[in-house]
């Protein structure tokens, strides 16, 4: 059926209520089909003899309603019998193409259905058929409506979730991380270090923490000003973290220090990551970028501390910065561990 027609039909019912309530007609499924026939104009007879009775005020009773039936609808209704129920069917199989895509979901409908249906086996008439369809046709407008709503709904809520899902993702980052530097910040360091304890606690993998802080770091700023002290520190957050795997947690622990965790790592497997960061950061070379001028020698002092059972976070961090601090005495740009 073509959706065209559907929507006439809600469109002439639409109309042809209110007249028939203008007029006192009780809304029979008789009185219905007169007045469905004469809004949608295409029973030019009916129509004339309404407009008729209309311009000579005469009252639309009963027994008028009945005369304009018997004279005007039920012989095209006979003729028309076969187009009718042929837009019956193709109603039918339209309304259970809406139903399946709804999920089959609408009792209501179901119970329509069930009674129209009945309606057809009681040895229906012309107008019967006609109020059948009719009543599908609004059903199936409503159905569809249900339908779209349903779709557009799924589709709105399912983007609605992917955007607040991606903002959240975005947002723990965010939380996670130390601004400045992009590293872990130290509310990260803290629960990472708690899940590491908790795990070495509950297995024989122990882990390994590394203390770090830049040597002299105070001449640099006071000698090529704070800002260039920010450029590197940064420099010196990307060396450490190309010199780890993924697994480990390299974190700024506070202005020019940092911390880093290793997963399951023994003791001299931690003193060779700890060295190989040190190197790294002694062979750095780095050029102010306005007069290419170079920044003398940077270095970094670290302390390496292997968990013991059963510390806990802090007696670690403070054995692991008491080793830093022997690098320091010691004459810094060392690793102290144990
Ligand atoms: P040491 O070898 O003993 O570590 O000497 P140091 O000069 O590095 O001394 P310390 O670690 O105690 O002091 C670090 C200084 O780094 C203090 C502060 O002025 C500077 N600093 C801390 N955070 C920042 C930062 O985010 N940016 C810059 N530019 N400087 C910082
Ligand atoms: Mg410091
Ligand atoms: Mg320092």
């Amino acid at each position: 059926m073509a959706q065209d027609n559907t929507i006439d039909s809600i469109a002439y019912l639409r109309t042809a209520l209110p007249i028939m309530s203008q007029y006192d007609i009780p809304v029979y499924p008789q009185n219905y089909a007169v007045w469905y026939e004469y809004v949608s104009g295409t029973n030019i007879p009916l129509k004339q003899a309404i407009d008729d009775y209309i311009v000579q005020k005469k009252p639309f009773t009963n027994e008028l309603n009945k005369t304009l039936y018997f004279e005007h609808v039920a012989q095209a209704d006979e003729i028309n019998m076969r187009n009718l129920q042929q837009e019956l069917m193709a109603t039918l199989s339209a309304v259970q193409g809406n139903l399946d895509e709804a999920g089959n979901s609408s009792t209501q409908f179901e119970d329509t259905l069930n009674q129209q249906s009945q309606k057809l086996n009681d040895n229906p008439d012309a107008n019967d058929i006609k109020g059948v369809v009719q009543v599908l046709k609004t059903e199936l407008k409503t159905i569809q409506n249900s339908t779209q709503m349903l779709q557009l709904g799924i589709k709105e809520n399912s983007q609605e979730i992917e955007r607040l899902r991606k903002e959240l993702n975005k947002a723990k980052e965010e939380a996670s991380l130390d601004p400045f530097t992009g590293l872990a910040n130290r509310k990260t360091l803290m629960s990472c270090l708690e899940e590491n304890i908790k795990h070495s606690q509950e297995s024989d993998e122990h882990f390994s923490f590394l203390m770090l802080d830049i040597d002299h770091f105070k001449a640099i700023n006071d000698t090529h000003g704070h800002p260039m002290g920010d450029k590197v520190i940064r420099c010196i957050a990307n060396t450490i973290k190309n010199c780890v795997k993924g697994n480990d947690l390299v974190a700024r622990y506070g202005g020019e220090e940092f911390s880093v965790i290793l997963p399951n790592t023994p003791h001299a497997g931690a003193m060779k990551v700890a060295e190989n960061i040190r190197q790294a950061i002694e062979r750095t070379k780095l050029v102010r970028t306005v007069d290419k001028e170079t920044i003398g020698r940077i270095t970094i002092s670290i302390g390496v501390a292997h968990y013991r059972t059963p510390e806990n976070s802090e007696q670690l961090i403070e054995r692991a910065d008491s080793l830093l601090y022997k690098s320091k005495t010691g004459g810094r740009n060392k690793v102290s561990g144990e």
